[in-house]
């Protein structure tokens, strides 16, 4: 009986975190990619507008070589951070174009990406980061 309850309650987050990014990727026009980047939202900390955010394998051991792999989204782009004081590929806002930095997403207790650690590029490594980006 619990697990019936907890999966419900599972998918029911899953659904909900589906259309709230489907909804954020209409009216941003940034589409929502199928593999690799996994795909989450938050208020972007600068104009409060709820935005579309992606993580993917490797995406955190910052350093100028490290690419992400093509196509990107288009909101991913090189940028230098002052926090971290060198340039890597990050998150940016489509409405106001400001940096959504890797100390902002993941390092704070209300951080969006707090204590996700992405997996690896397979698809099943995928779709359970999807998943537990719904439920976070
Ligand atoms: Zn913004």
């Amino acid at each position: 009986m619990i697990n019936i309850n907890k999966s419900s309650i599972e998918e029911k987050s899953i659904k909900r975190h589906k259309g709230i990014i489907i909804e954020i990727s209409q009216k941003t026009d940034v589409s929502i990619p199928k593999e690799y980047y996994r795909t989450t939202y938050s208020e972007c900390w600068k104009c409060n507008k709820n935005i579309l955010l992606f993580t993917w394998p490797g995406c955190r051991d910052e350093n100028e070589i490290f690419r992400p792999k093509e196509p990107l989204p288009k909101t991913i782009q090189f940028r230098y951070s002052k926090t971290a004081g060198i340039k890597y590929w990050s998150n940016t806002c489509p409405y106001c174009g400001s940096l959504q930095g890797d100390f902002f997403l993941y390092s704070e207790p209300d951080s969006p990406l707090f204590g996700f650690v992405c997996g690896d590029d397979t698809i099943k490594s995928f779709d359970s980061d999807m998943k537990t980006l719904a439920i976070q």
